[in-house]
């Protein structure tokens, strides 16, 4: 078109900037920004917001908010923009930040802001933010919409709060419509804490009132049944998503099953569904999740095999190097855990540290193991190491020394003299809450290691309180000595 001599309008350069978008292409995005400046569209609304669209889909969210400050007019649209752009990339901080900008400058959120800004608080697992949102969306009107009801629904039970998550999903008798997000919502709810059965009942349930699945709520069945250790339940809506409501299973579905085959102990059937009953090619998650099935069930000599196969498709990742040290350590084959750890130094392999937070009076503390930065560390520490480790082996605890020192967590320097994160967390959050004080809730980055898993039982016990720790792949609920996993994760 610009070989031919005709100049771009606010519709071409619109549209090239939402194909930069979606390609992620940044580098023809400049461009196209330096055009959009030379042609005299700076201050069009609807360039500028393409624009700062472009700019935060390709990551370079401080830029996109650049550009949108800059526009003459900044309405709830620009805002969102924004808002949306730092949740979905990655910054669910810079979003929340965001939206009270937004609300100092004097405009009213929408339906659309509150859904991106609700999302932000599942990803932080920040109840108390959330809560307060929710009183917002009350006030604002706009609790009846259903994509910001689906939105407190995943909130609630992202935030460990799943009494709270089947209140609002209920308000449909209080004559509120629902739609087959909401239904799909409370499904993966359910999923999310180990609630299988509760998870097929709604599904049976949504079914009878006509709502016909999707494959996302397929894959909320798929992940609740594999939580939940229900694998023949899992199988047959596996095969009902096929055959009866003709939907094509993705790589995600074969995943779940993998996972579902796998932590069963059916490991041989769920490496003959990746290597010869999946139509796509397996990624790197397919076999990772094969891999901690491995070693759950204890499988040195697959696990071996399926570490190669990852490490073929990505040399560096971390999280296989550590599982398949954890494998070799579970059946005390000490000298390939050392070969496996010094081949990681040599391709200078990095752990991902683990990270835990939790929410204190609206204030969200983090904590890193060996990081003493916490104003309240010195005493976060004596009490966990002093006070509590004493109770606990009162009730028969007994530190494992293997996962303590083949974590996944970067403990090579401090191994026996460091805290995990989530420890340090829960241990912070009793000393500075009411003993009766409502559920204490972490979130942590990483998988949970069997001996905090086994401390938190205790913890919960000895002090009373009821803990919720949020990992990487599911939630655990611990109160009165017993956790809602049921030790199956
Ligand atoms: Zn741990
Ligand atoms: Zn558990």
């Amino acid at each position: 078109m610009r070989k031919g001599g005709f100049f771009p309008d606010e519709f071409t350069l619109g549209s090239v900037l939402r194909g930069c978008a979606g390609l992620k292409d940044a580098i023809s995005g400049v461009q196209i920004h330096a055009d959009v400046a030379k042609l005299g569209f700076k201050s069009d609304i609807c360039v500028g917001s393409s624009l700062g669209h472009m700019y935060m889909n390709c990551g370079l969210l401080d830029e996109g908010e650049r550009v949108m400050k800059e526009l003459p007019i900044r309405n709830v649209v620009s805002c969102n923009t924004v808002i949306a752009g730092r949740v979905q990339n990655g910054d669910p901080e810079g979003g929340l930040r965001y939206f009270h900008l937004m609300k100092q400058i004097g405009l009213y959120p929408d339906g659309i802001t509150f859904t991106s800004v609700l999302s932000a608080c599942s990803e932080l697992a920040t109840l108390g933010s959330g809560q307060q949102l929710h009183g917002q969306v009350v006030k604002n009107g706009v609790v009846s919409e259903m994509a910001v009801r689906s939105s407190l629904v995943k909130m609630y039970s992202k935030s460990g709060c799943l009494t709270y998550a089947e209140r609002v999903f209920h308000e449909e008798e209080d004559g509120f419509e629902v739609d087959l997000v909401i239904w799909s919502s409370m499904i993966a709810a359910y999923g999310f804490h180990g609630c299988g059965k509760e998870a097929i009942e709604l599904f049976e349930k949504m079914s009878v009132n006509g709502f016909e699945p999707n494959d996302v709520t397929f894959l909320s069945l798929l992940y609740a049944c594999s939580h939940s250790g229900l694998r023949e339940k899992g199988e047959q809506y596996f095969n009902e998503m096929r055959e009866v409501y003709r939907l094509e299973p993705k790589l995600e579905h074969y995943t779940c099953m993998v996972d579902l085959l796998g932590r069963s102990g059916h490991l041989e059937e769920a490496e003959d569904l990746v290597n010869s009953d999946m139509p796509m090619d397996p990624d790197v998650v397919v076999w990772k999740t094969l891999l901690s099935c491995c070693k759950v069930h204890k499988n040195a000599e697959m696990a071996e095999r399926i570490a190669r196969r990852i490490l073929e498709l990505d040399p560096h990742d971390s999280a296989a190097h550590v599982l398949l040290s954890q494998v070799h350590a579970d059946s005390d084959r000490w000298g390939d855990v050392l070969d496996v750890r010094s081949g990681m130094k040599e391709k200078k392999v990095r752990k991902e540290p683990g990270m835990s937070w939790v929410e204190v009076k609206n204030k969200v503390h983090q904590f890193r193991m060996g990081d003493t930065s916490h104003p309240e560390y010195k005493r976060i520490e004596e009490y966990y190491r002093g006070e509590l480790t004493r109770k606990m082996k009162e009730h028969g605890y007994v530190c494992d020394i293997t996962t303590v020192f083949h974590d996944m967590e970067d403990e090579e320097k401090e191994s026996s003299l460091s805290v995990h994160s989530e420890k340090l967390a829960v241990a912070f959050a009793i000393l500075v809450t009411p003993p009766t004080g409502p559920a204490i809730r972490v979130m942590k980055n990483l998988r949970m290691c069997t001996d905090c898993h086994v401390a938190m039982k205790l913890i919960s016990k000895i002090t009373g309180r009821e803990i919720v720790v949020r990992d990487v792949t599911r939630f655990h609920n611990f109160s009165d000595g017993d956790c809602s996993c049921g030790d199956y994760w």
